[in-house]
Order: C-alpha cells, then sequence, then structure tokens
C-alpha cells in the first residue's frame, strides 16, 4: 500500500512526501483507516513502529474536516505521554505532518517555566500534546479546559503507569467530555493496563498489535576493537580522524562522568560533539539532541539512561566506548543504527576487563564480532604499565571497588538504572513517587555523594599528581 492511496488530504499527503515517507507501516496501514472512521483503538505497540503517525495523520484528517475552529482556553485533541522527551518527540511529529495546514499544536511539560505554555493554551489550540502533571496543573490555573476534546490520545501506557501516573490519568479522563474519539496505546498489556483501556475506550475499539519493527542484527556491520581503557579516547579520536564519513555517530558510555571526559577529549581535537546525560538540563539535552539532529555536531555521547527514548534518525555509527554488562542493552544501543532499511555500523572497544561482557554479546547475539582494522592501533601512544593503583582506577567506570575487594566487583555492577526515572522520566507534580532502585547505579555513583567519593577513591592522589604533572587522561 502506498500512502497517496489512503483518503488523506492533499496538505497531509505533502507533509507525508516532505518527510519521505513512501508506504505506510504495518501500524500505520491497520489503524489509519479505522480511525479515519471514527473508531476507537487500542494499539499495542512500542516507538519505532510508526505508531505516532498512526494516530496523528488521521487525527490532523478529522480535524481538518469537522470544520469547527478553536476557541479560547480550549483544545480539540489531547495526547498524553509520560515524559518530556516523548511529548517533545510527537509534538515535533504532529508540527511536521500540519505543516501545510492551519492546524497548531502545543506542547506541555513540567521542569520548565509555564509561561509561554500558558499563553499559547490561553489563544486556544488545536493539538495538544502533554504530560500529566503539568496538564492538570494548567487545567487548575483555568489556562485550559478539556471540555470541548474531540479526541483523546493515552500514549505509552505502560510506563505511565509504571511511573506512578495512574491518579493523574485518572484525574484528565474524568475532566474529559462523553462524546470523543479515544486511542490507547502501550507496550504491553498486563492485566492493570488492559482494566484502564476499559475505562478509556468506548466498548469493542478496533486492537492493532505490531512488533516493534527492530534492525535485524546481521543487517549492522559490527568491529571490534581491544584496547585498555585509557587508550579508548585516543582510539575514538584517531577513528573519527581516519573515517570522515562518520558523520552521525552516537557513542555510548557507562558513566556520566566517563561521557562527560568523551567529549572533552574530541573537543580538544576539534570534533565536535555533545554529552547527554542526568546531569546536564533539559535546555543543555535538548540543545544537544537539536545539534545532533540537524548535524551541527557529528558525535553526541550518551549514557543509556539518556538514551532511551530519544529517536533520532539515520544514525551512521554506534560506538560502544564501554561495553554494558547487560547483553541486551548492547543490542538495543546498535539498533539505533541501520534503522529503516539503512546501512550501519557498530563499533565497540573492549577493554580486558570487559571480555567477559563481549562473551555475553556473542553468546545472546550469536555472531563473533569481527576485529576492525588493526593497522589503527600503530597510531595511538603505546600503552601505559599498569600498576595496581591505576588498575583500581580503571575499574571507576564500573563501580568503585574497595581497596579490600578490588576489580572482582567491577564486572557484576548493576546496569544502569534511571534513579529519577527521568531526566526524561521524572514524575511529575501530583504523582506518586518513584521507588528508589536498590543500589546505586554507575550514573548514580556520580551523583551527590560524588565529591565524598572522590576524596576517598583509591587513586585519586594519583591522578591528581598526574594531572600537576600535565599528564592527560585519555
Ligand atoms: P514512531 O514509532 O512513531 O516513534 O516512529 C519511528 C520512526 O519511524 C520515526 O523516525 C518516524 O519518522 C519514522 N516513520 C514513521 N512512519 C514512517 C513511514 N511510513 N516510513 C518511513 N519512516 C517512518
Amino acid at each position: 500500500m502506498l500512502f497517496s492511496e489512503l483518503p488523506l488530504a492533499n496538505p497531509l499527503q505533502r507533509a507525508i512526501r516532505a518527510v519521505g515517507y513512501e508506504q505506510p507501516t504495518p501500524i500505520q496501514e491497520q489503524s489509519i483507516p479505522s480511525l479515519l472512521e471514527g473508531k476507537d483503538l487500542l494499539g499495542i505497540a512500542q516507538t519505532g513502529t510508526g505508531k505516532t503517525a498512526a494516530f496523528a495523520l488521521p487525527i490532523l484528517q478529522l480535524l481538518l474536516d469537522s470544520g469547527k475552529f478553536r476557541a479560547p482556553k480550549t483544545c480539540r485533541a489531547l495526547i498524553l505521554l509520560p515524559t518530556r522527551e516523548l511529548a517533545i518527540q510527537v509534538a515535533d511529529c504532529f508540527k511536521q505532518y500540519a505543516q501545510f495546514t492551519a492546524i497548531s499544536t502545543t506542547c506541555i511539560f513540567g521542569g520548565v517555566g509555564d509561561a509561554s505554555q500558558k499563553n499559547s493554551l490561553i489563544r486556544g489550540v488545536d493539538v495538544l500534546v502533554a504530560t500529566p502533571g503539568r496538564l492538570l496543573d494548567l487545567i487548575g490555573q483555568k489556562a485550559v479546559s478539556l471540555k470541548a476534546l474531540e479526541f483523546f490520545v493515552l500514549d505509552e501506557a505502560d510506563r505511565m503507569l509504571d511511573m506512578g501516573f495512574i491518579h493523574d490519568i485518572r484525574k484528565v479522563v474524568a475532566l474529559l467530555p462523553q462524546n470523543r474519539q479515544n486511542l490507547f496505546f502501550s507496550a504491553t498489556m498486563p492485566d492493570d493496563i488492559t482494566k484502564l483501556a476499559a475505562t478509556i475506550l468506548r466498548p469493542n475499539p478496533v486492537r492493532v498489535e505490531v512488533a516493534p519493527q527492530s534492525t535485524p542484527i546481521e543487517r549492522i556491520r559490527q568491529e571490534l576493537y581491544r584496547i585498555d581503557k585509557r587508550r579508548k579516547g585516543a582510539l575514538l579520536k584517531e577513528l573519527l580522524q581516519e573515517h570522515p564519513e562518520m558523520k552521525k555517530v552516537l557513542v555510548f558510555s557507562r558513566t556520566k562522568h566517563g561521557a562527560d571526559k568523551i567529549t572533552r577529549v574530541l573537543e580538544k581535537a576539534g570534533i565536535k560533539c555533545a554529552a547527554i546525560h542526568g546531569n546536564k538540563s533539559q535546555n543543555r539535552r535538548q540543545e544537544a539532541l537539536g545539534n545532533f539532529k540537524k548535524e551541527s555536531i557529528r558525535v553526541l555521547v550518551a549514557t543509556d539512561i539518556a538514551a532511551r527514548g530519544i529517536d533520532v534518525d539515520d544514525v551512521s555509527h554506534v560506538f560502544n566506548y564501554d561495553l554494558p554488562d547487560v547483553p541486551e542493552t548492547f543490542v538495543h544501543r546498535i539498533g539505533r543504527t541501520a534503522r529503516a532499511g539503512k546501512d550501519g555500523i557498530a563499533i565497540s572497544f573492549c577493554s580486558p576487563d570487559e571480555e567477559q561482557d563481549l562473551r555475553a554479546i556473542e553468546k545472546l547475539t550469536k555472531i563473533k564480532v569481527p576485529e576492525g582494522d588493526k593497522a589503527i592501533y600503530e597510531k595511538l601512544p603505546p600503552p601505559q604499565k599498569e600498576t595496581p593503583e591505576s588498575e583500581m582506577r580503571n575499574a571507576r567506570g564500573r563501580g568503585f571497588p574497595r581497596r579490600d575487594k578490588p576489580a572482582q566487583s567491577a564486572g557484576h555492577q548493576k546496569p544502569e538504572q534511571s534513579a529519577r526515572p527521568e531526566w526524561h522520566a521524572k514524575p511529575e507534580r501530583g504523582s506518586k513517587p518513584v521507588q528508589k532502585p536498590a543500589q546505586a547505579s554507575p550514573e548514580q555513583s556520580q551523583g551527590s555523594n560524588h565529591h565524598q567519593r572522590r576524596r576517598n577513591r583509591p587513586g585519586s592522589r594519583a591522578r591528581r599528581r598526574m594531572r600537576e604533572n600535565g599528564s592527560q587522561n585519555p
């Protein structure tokens, strides 16, 4: 099927061509016709399946058809999402698809001042993309009412519940008019989600279920470089300098501190880059992501948490600067490249203490990762002899081994977990607090006690001495 065969108006067809879609994805093919008939929909699908266009295009079409106009302090379609990141992403899609129409889209989310969000709501909007806390806040301030709502979309319902938004969702649903079209999306359908869906959808909704369109791992060209930890920075820099075709590069670091360190090395070499992680402000992360999307920076360095939920097309290369100790994370990371039928390359660095992680990855993927061009090692500074001090220091990215319990704990640290389940996942005002994970993650371990730990950390004095002597960290 082609998009041109779907009964979508010219301005939408034009926008679809402008964003470069040719064929609808399976969820689009299955959802768009039913939604255009005004039916409710239960979609079991993840990000990456094309679900945003599956609901945005028919909603835009129906908004165009209805002939109604937005009134001040009202919205006609409400899309509720759990995180600011996702809200911004979905709002951007609406804006793209509606670029040749007069339909307006506003995105509201917490963590930033509400003045400009309030002003656009007061003027009235067609499509409102919102996170629950800020929406209720602005409803409470009488900046917007939902009484004229025609379409309600609850997206990422399972994540909403995981993040404790159930009460906020119920409050929002209680404010909706009876007569409306509902769309409910969730990646999974456990009992509590099924029950929630039943309170929102009209009886007998259309049910659409699609598997995620993950990149088959066989389609990704992989390369492995065995390298000691201290020379990973030099190796990354060298590879980027040698290969100008590495245009849109996503580098994964296990820790926030590591991510910052990588950007310092690259910046020093004149390579345009930015890092996103939990210590960066929302604005800085948005800016970095925006610059990466429009290719004004070449390299984005991210922790697994920060990279969660971000959607960037055309990543040419994924670097595993550090190997994850959960093999599934590796598959998830490298699936960021080779999307939508394009080619992609994943390059992994493996230090001696990561060999075990590599074996687990190869076992899971049933692929032996081939080694990259060994000539590159010639261009690197020679390896430095490891001392017990430096070994302890190098294990740092994999936890903070105590002197009496060295490297042993290194490979066994829990995978990165979101302590505040957001920078893009911070529950907003009015929502239930999310339980703290039991164990600190590498990201967390850079948190408030960071300075205390730095002082106590073995080897920090040696590192200071190195800095004072002008020795360069890799
Ligand atoms: P989503 O699941 O909505 O987050 O979409 C995932 C990615 O697929 C986004 O980058 C979309 O721009 C892209 N996409 C959505 N629909 C299509 C399509 N029909 N053809 C090509 N790419 C698409």
